[in-house]
């Protein structure tokens, strides 16, 4: 890893899921890190992708009469990728497991740990999940009801699990228990928050087994090096689109300005990421990811958003009405980055007219307005002899700048997402107040107060400089038009999130739309 150099990835999403907010929720999360970062300086990299093989994919391919590859151009073409810009994300690079720089590498790595004596041939005999894509524990099962009564079926999945008995391959990860334990021990901001640590680390003390890494079964997949009898195992497969698209295998100078990455994931694939991954990492010799950190669930009427429970949401029923910027705002504002959060149409819509549309939507309107209609557009300046001295109030706003735009860095340091909103939001409060305080449609009407007027405006439009580069990460639509209307000097997104209270104003301003418009009805979905 290179000074400076920041590299984020989401899950790669399965492609035979309908996308829901739950997916756009993670895109969102490493998107706004990741436009965080590039904005402070550093060198971030967002990858994100779709996991293509196994054998659920094969099975719906067959049922559609197309090829899993066909079927998996058609959903990354309409679902995916799609998603990624109804959510507005900003990645770097979009990786396939069916790529060949993915499924050419992934077999280096795979021959590499065979040759290292990392991988074993094995009989196994399991309950397989075909839903999971993984052999279950009985601990994992539970007994059927209904169509399913005197079977044991998936906890997650509610279906029969498979008895499946094979000749595989297994990858040797019972060795790396004590490597495991003993980084997270010395490194406790591997695995966040504290309690997916918690819990990681005591799957671990129970002990590890063998992993099997292989399947004969059926063949989409990447086939084993050695063996082609054999496909990998999708879990194996999927998790080394990490480092394949970093260029791993077939450019050493990338892969060693990249990796190591953080890795933003859903907590129910913690344990493929915190200790999986890891391993497989470990044998390889090759580097740990910098941090794995497992979100909470988003919650709808108190369940768990998922494929399975049919409770999902498409994100553009959201972005339809109230637009990529609020949808952006809203989930990284109402839930705090690693718990579990609801989501709800009534607290959306609450937060969209108090917080975005009369908060900060209605400061920045009215402070353009006045500097357009008391100043014909011209932002005032001490030095142009239209503002005077500051105030104590005007330095109170400045020193406000000032200490959000480091409490918010410090705040996603930790990836604490909502408390960098938070803190920022302290900065449009104190805006409202102080133009409610200095009244400067007040001051306009008398001629004394005219340098007074020009303080006031001057303070204002600084602060809405300061809050249009702390907020582009999150919402960069409605930030770039303030950055515009502001006169701001360059693109928005070149400006430095981290010394955000810098800007000392533009020269002139222009009109402004309403940022967060009036929205006169919500329709609230119904169910099927
Ligand atoms: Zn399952």
């Amino acid at each position: 890893m290179s000074a400076g150099s920041f590299y984020i990835t989401t899950p790669i999403f399965y492609v035979n899921d309908v996308p829901h907010i739950g997916h756009a929720y993670t895109e969102v999360a490493a998107d706004v890190l990741a436009r965080w970062h590039r904005q402070s300086g550093d060198d971030a990299w967002l990858l994100t992708g779709t996991d293509e093989h196994g054998q659920k994919i094969l099975r719906t391919a067959i049922a559609n009469g197309v090829t899993p590859k066909e079927w998996a151009d058609r959903l990354v073409e309409t679902a995916w990728k799609p998603l990624l810009e109804t959510v507005n994300i900003a990645n770097d690079d979009f990786i396939r497991t069916t790529d060949e720089r993915h499924e050419v590498n992934a077999q280096k790595f795979l021959q590499h740990l065979h040759d290292e004596g990392h991988i074993y041939t094995g009989e196994y005999e399991g309950y397989y999940c075909v839903g999971c894509e993984e052999y279950k524990q009985t601990s994992d099962l539970v007994d059927g009801t209904g169509d399913y009564a005197g079977q044991l079926v998936c906890a997650i999945h509610s279906k029969p699990v498979e008895l499946l008995h094979e000749k595989n391959y297994f990858f040797k990860m019972s060795a790396f228990a004590d490597r495991l334990l003993a980084l997270y021990e010395e490194n406790p901001n591997f695995v966040q928050p504290e309690a997916a640590r918690n819990e990681v680390m005591s799957f671990v003390k129970r002990g590890l087994s063998d992993l099997s890494i292989s399947r004969s079964s059926f063949d989409w997949g990447i086939k084993v090096p050695w063996d082609e009898s054999h496909v990998v195992y999708v879990w194996f497969d999927a998790l080394l689109n990490y480092i394949t698209a970093a260029g791993y295998g077939q450019n050493d100078e990338e892969f060693a300005s990249r990796w190591p990455a953080t890795h933003i994931v859903g907590k129910d694939i913690l344990r493929f990421h915190a200790v999986i991954w890891p391993a497989m990492l470990m044998a390889a010799g090759i580097e740990v990811p910098k941090q794995v950190f497992g979100h909470g669930w988003l919650l709808v009427g108190g369940e768990k958003m998922s494929k399975s429970k049919l409770t999902g949401i498409a994100p553009s029923q959201i972005t339809d009405t109230f637009g990529s910027d609020a949808f952006r705002y809203y989930f990284m504002r109402a839930i705090s980055f690693g718990q579990d959060g609801s989501f709800s149409w009534e607290d959306l819509s609450a937060r969209y007219q108090s917080e975005l549309a009369n908060g900060f939507g209605n400061l920045a309107s009215r402070v353009i307005a006045m500097v357009v209609r008391y100043c014909d557009g011209v932002v005032p300046a001490l030095s142009a002899g239209t503002a005077g001295a500051f105030t104590a109030e005007d330095l109170a706003i400045a020193a406000t700048e000032r200490r959000v735009t480091d409490a918010a860095a410090a705040a996603i340091d930790k990836l604490a997402i909502h408390d960098a909103l938070a803190t920022v939001w302290e900065l449009v409060d104190e805006l409202n107040g102080y133009i409610t305080l200095q009244e400067p449609w007040a001051l306009a009407k008398n001629p004394e107060s005219r340098e007074r007027l020009g303080t006031v405006l001057h303070t204002a439009v600084r602060g809405l400089g300061t809050l249009a580069v702390l907020l582009s990460p999150v919402i960069p639509i409605a930030t770039g038009k303030l950055w515009t209307a502001l006169g701001g000097d360059g693109a928005l997104v070149d400006q430095r999130v981290d010394r955000a209270w810098e800007w000392t104003g533009g020269a002139q301003v222009s009109a402004l739309e309403p940022l967060f418009p009036r929205i006169e009805s919500i329709v609230e979905p119904t169910d099927g």
